[in-house]
């Protein structure tokens, strides 16, 4: 991905952040745009917070500006002096006030409000010490006008985000920056990124950990390094499940790829220290693998999308090109030759066609010299909070012709995987618990940490202590949906609604047992789906009459709280429901690490 693209694409969701935080403080600016100009004039070169003094003494000392135009010089002289401010200064405030007062024949700006921008930025710009930036915040600040201002704190900003070359003045970052920004953001964007500077993005020992949109920054990309021990490669990557659990495990990734531009930028943005171009959003089909041989991938991850098994239960197998992705990753590890492939995919087809689909994949694996085992796994079977059923294989290349030796390897990565069962299951409440609770239309993408109840141990898991909660929107509801959700019991389906009120069921039963479901509180939930993006009939909340949130979902997925989904909210859940779940993938992950490890000591081939 291009770095620069990918802030532009989601500077909404930036300036979001950025209001979050601050709240488009006020920076002491003036509405009248004369005593913004006499403010900005003192500001200049002026440090801390002396000018702001200094400018109230001199309104007091001269109430009004006609007062300072027509007082000796060494009265103001006196006032400013206090700042370091010398008779320079005092020169530019006299001589702006004159051609002001010749220009309008009052010691006033206020005819500027008529005039258009072009004509503004001239006429401000033709003045004492006002260059383009104290031009447009005169305009900003007291004229109203959608213009973006660039001082030293959004220059470098904008620098470390990756929008403007670094080492630039913030001269030049004016030019480059004025017209960027689309006209409604530019005022918070500028006032936020200011308080950003400031207290955060500081010019010298930059407080990174404490950023809020560090997700956007290229700089800290730059500085930090992945400390993880083996390299992997993430294909289908999607939203980020699978690598987030392997990087929990203590690997390093590589590259992730994936066709879907929202799951990329989610891809990317929760994982700081990942340049963007190691994000590729691109068609599997188009790369060619060679180009990643000399990269020391070591495991390859991948969960080929969902419509694989969709599609052939409509055509059978090998009557498109595009119904077999599978066939796109064993072409990735034939260039690459990882030690460890890992393939996850939806079961739920007809048995016959899973297990003809099975051989098929277990048989490329063979042929490319891998051993392959495949299993289904559930995932409320590891302390998830979901009732998910996929089919993973664990393949691994076998080291100079000794099968049986490297089938040993497979079968004890599979017993480590199951050595993590868990006999207690995680329940849907005990899930999502600590999030706030809400009716529907309530929440936002973006919520303070306020109002969590009591948390569960799983949830205490998924909490980030920065305090902010993402994603968490409840769905508005139809009156009969709201009606219908009401009258269905924890557990019961469209059948049984339609058992109790006919009306209100829209769909037929016979089609759609399951159209309508209002989920368990003691139980993991129903298997987290992409569908989520239509609409949450089949997932009701059973406490609070809606469907769940995206942040809910992420939740029953094991995301923790601090891990934000880009796009619009059918895209949030269309990310989430198609990944996989990273506390499973971690278990995975270990498995297949100590057995790399091992491998490293001499003890098992490879
Ligand atoms: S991560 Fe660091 S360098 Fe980047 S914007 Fe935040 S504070 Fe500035």
């Amino acid at each position: 991905m291009n770095h620069e693209l990918y802030v532009m694409d989601h500077i909404k969701e930036l300036s979001e952040l950025l209001d979050f935080e601050y709240g488009s403080p006020d920076h002491n600016n003036k509405k009248d745009p004369l005593d913004e100009l006499m403010y900005i004039l003192l500001s200049r070169r002026t440090r801390g917070i002396g000018y702001e003094m200094v400018y109230d003494k001199l309104k007091k000392k001269f109430p009004n500006w006609e007062d300072t135009a027509k007082a000796p010089s060494q009265q103001i002289l006196r006032v400013i002096e206090s700042a370091g401010l010398g008779p320079k200064r005092v020169r530019e405030i006299k001589e702006n006030l004159y051609i002001i007062h010749e220009h309008f024949g009052e010691y006033s700006l206020n005819r500027l409000r008529k005039w258009h921008n072009t004509k503004v930025f001239e006429f401000l710009t033709s003045l004492e010490g006002i260059g383009p930036k104290s031009a447009y915040c005169i305009m900003m600040y007291s004229l109203e006008r959608e213009v973006f201002p660039v001082d030293t704190h959004v220059n470098r900003i904008c620098q470390r985000l990756g929008l403007i070359e670094m080492g630039l003045d913030h001269k030049k970052g004016q030019t480059l920056l004025a017209d960027v920004f689309r006209g409604p953001l530019r005022y918070s964007l500028h006032v936020n990124m200011v308080a950003h500077g400031r207290e955060v993005c500081r010019s010298t020992n930059p407080r990174c950990s404490n950023c809020i949109i560090a997700g956007f920054c290229k700089w800290i990309r730059l500085k930090s390094k992945a400390d993880g021990k083996h390299i992997f490669a993430d294909l289908f990557a999607g939203a980020g499940g699978m690598s987030l659990g392997f990087e929990k495990a203590g690997y390093n990734l590589q590259m992730g790829i994936d066709s879907n531009p929202r799951a990329c930028a989610t891809f990317l943005h929760n994982r700081t220290y990942l340049d963007a171009e190691k994000v590729i959003n691109e068609d599997i089909e188009v790369i060619d693998p060679e180009r990643y041989t000399e990269k020391g991938i070591k495991v390859i991850v991948a969960g080929p999308p969902c419509q694989e098994f969709s599609r052939v239960r409509k055509n059978g197998f090998g009557e498109t090109g595009r119904n077999e992705l599978y066939k796109q990753v064993l072409h990735f590890v034939k260039a690459i030759k990882p030690v460890f492939v890992v393939i996850e995919n939806v079961p739920g087809m007809a048995s016959h066609l899973n297990r003809k689909y099975v051989k098929k994949v277990e048989n490329g694996f063979r042929k490319l010299g891998y051993a392959v085992h495949s299993e289904m796994i559930n995932a409320k079977h590891y302390g998830i909070p979901q009732n998910r059923l996929r089919l993973f294989f664990i393949a691994r290349r076998v080291y100079k012709d000794s099968w049986e030796a490297t089938e040993r390897a497979i079968n004890r990565v599979w017993e480590r995987i199951h050595l993590e069962k868990q006999d207690t299951r995680v329940s849907f409440l005990q899930g999502i618990s600590g999030l706030p609770r809400l009716s529907p239309g309530e929440g936002a993408d973006l919520l303070g940490n306020d109002g969590r109840g009591k948390s569960s141990d799983y949830a205490r898991k998924m909490i980030y202590n920065g305090g902010i909660i993402f994603n968490h929107i409840a769905r508005k509801h139809n009156p009969r949906d709201l009606e219908a959700y009401a009258t269905m019991e924890e557990g019961e389906n469209a059948l049984d609604l339609h058992g109790k009120k006919p009306d209100l069921m829209p769909y037929s039963t016979k089609n759609f047992p399951t159209k309508f479901f209002k989920i368990r509180s003691d139980d993991p939930s129903p298997t987290i789906v992409a569908h989520l993006r239509r609409d949450a009939n089949s997932f009701i909340h059973p406490r609070d009459n809606r469907g769940i949130t995206p942040r809910e979902a992420a939740r029953l997925q094991s995301f923790p709280d601090n891990y934000r989904f880009l796009g619009s909210f059918g895209l949030q859940f269309e990310q989430i429901g198609n990944a996989v779940p990273p506390l499973l993938a971690e278990v995975i992950g270990n498995a297949i690490m100590e057995e790399l490890d091992s491998s490293e000591r001499g003890k098992n081939h490879g």
